[in-house]
């Protein structure tokens, strides 16, 4: 089967870019091009083909993924279904399904099948998890069970996967030598760790990458090349570690495209304001543009309970810099597994960053949403407030709750409104 690249590459352009590129007012060749050059993906596996395919990359607007899924603690399916309607009611591009208890496959099928938007997954988390229900230690797992793992989800429908695979030897001796404050937080970057510290082998996924590539290519899902090593904390980031796994990420990037499998490369993790421009510059030239996919970056470790504050500060300025996809974080992040409430209030954080990065690129659309919210605001037209507001509901109900006496003004001045004074003043 011909993936998208594939089919660029002999000279079409699908039907699936023609649609990206309308929505996003951009010229279907040029999208095209991006595809093929690496630098721009459309997340869709022939097996689901979402009506809405998250796309991401060069001059496209800035994507945010939710994660859900259950935990060991929490194995509701129906909670993960409620998460998804909200991440669906609220503006998710895409969603991962992270799901850690229960029966998996179940509950990764039924997302899926109510999914409009593409769907991510870790695969590497079912093949701890089947093992661990039959006493099998992460150490003894075989190399057949991370791949059947890769196969079933790809049969399932999976859009995009996570596959940690630039954890290489080499980078690992890095970590050691550097030494870090929080060694490894990622919990696929933790389990192959554990794995190849314990068989003293290379990372199957790093050494194995070429089975792995066709069987991504039979689906045409895209590969989301996991930083195992990101920082997790301040004190780690940008250390040699992290760079040495980006480079090994960019190579394996490199590679997918040239066998025609699209790639996105996940980034930090935790960075302060001042290193991120620099991250995403030395990210991009590394990986030759290929589009980025970051967690937050939250810029401090002290925001407990408001991680999504952090984080979406950080990826506002990610994405002004170079990132195209965010991944949100909850006010739940280090706490535990989020609520339908943390899940909305992340959710709106992380798009607020994506609009305002959107604004500072330039795009067009962004640009023309403020404007028109500014008019309306000048105007004292609270229900178009609404109606462009990034999330309608919070300010609706805060505007009738503290509603004031005058007409046409809000509470905050009333009779001494500054935007209404100016009008009749300038009218004269
Ligand atoms: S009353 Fe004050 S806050 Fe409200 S619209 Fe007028 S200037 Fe703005």
């Amino acid at each position: 089967m011909k993936t998208l690249i594939d089919k660029i590459k002999s000279k079409q352009i699908p039907a699936i870019v023609k649609k990206v590129a309308k929505s996003e007012g951009l010229d279907a060749r040029e999208l095209a091009n991006d595809i093929k050059n690496g630098q721009t993906v459309i997340c869709s596996n022939y097996k689901h083909a979402p009506s809405k395919p998250c796309a991401v990359g060069k001059n496209l607007k800035t994507k945010v993924n939710v994660n859900i899924g259950t935990s060991p603690d929490f194995t509701c399916l129906k909670n993960e279904l409620n998460k998804l309607s909200i991440s669906l009611e609220y503006g998710a591009d895409a969603v991962m399904d992270l799901s850690t208890g229960g029966n998996l496959r179940e509950i990764r099928r039924k997302i899926i099948s109510k999914c409009p938007v593409s769907v991510g997954t870790v695969p590497i988390y079912e093949a701890a998890v089947l093992n661990a229900k039959k006493n099998i230690k992460i150490k003894d797992m075989k190399l057949d069970d991370i791949f059947s793992s890769i196969k079933r989800q790809a049969e399932d429908g999976v859009d995009f996967m996570t596959l940690h695979c630039g954890l290489t030897l080499e980078t690992l001796s890095r970590l050691k030598q550097e030494g870090r404050l929080l060694n490894i937080v990622s919990r696929g970057g933790a389990f192959l760790t554990n794995w190849m510290i314990h068989n003293n082998k290379e990372n199957p996924l790093y050494e194995h990458y070429d089975e792995l590539l066709d069987i991504l290519h039979d689906y045409d899902i895209t590969i989301s090349l996991g930083d195992g090593l990101r920082p997790g904390c301040i004190d780690d980031a940008t250390d040699r570690a992290q760079i040495q796994e980006l480079i090994f990420l960019g190579e394996l990037a490199q590679r997918a495209n040239k066998r025609g499998v699209q790639a996105i490369i996940e980034g930090p993790g935790h960075v302060p304001i001042n290193e991120i421009k620099t991250n995403m510059q030395i990210q991009k030239k590394l990986c030759h543009g290929a589009p980025f996919y970051v967690l937050g970056p939250l810029v401090t470790d002290a925001a407990v309970g408001y991680d999504h504050i952090a984080a979406s500060i950080g990826s506002a300025i990610a994405a002004t810099y170079g990132a195209d996809f965010i991944c949100y974080l909850t006010p739940a992040e280090h706490l535990g597994l989020p609520s339908d409430e943390d899940v909305k209030e992340g959710l709106i954080a992380s798009r607020i960053a994506a609009h305002a990065a959107d604004v500072a690129k330039g795009n067009k659309s962004a640009i023309q949403r403020d404007k028109l919210l500014s008019q309306a605001r000048k105007k004292r037209d609270f229900p178009k407030q609404f109606e462009l507001a990034l999330e309608p509901n919070k300010g609706k109900s805060k505007y009738k709750k503290l509603k004031a006496k005058k007409k046409d003004v809000c509470s905050m001045c009333s009779e001494f409104c500054a935007i209404k004074t100016i009008e009749e003043v300038l009218k004269k």
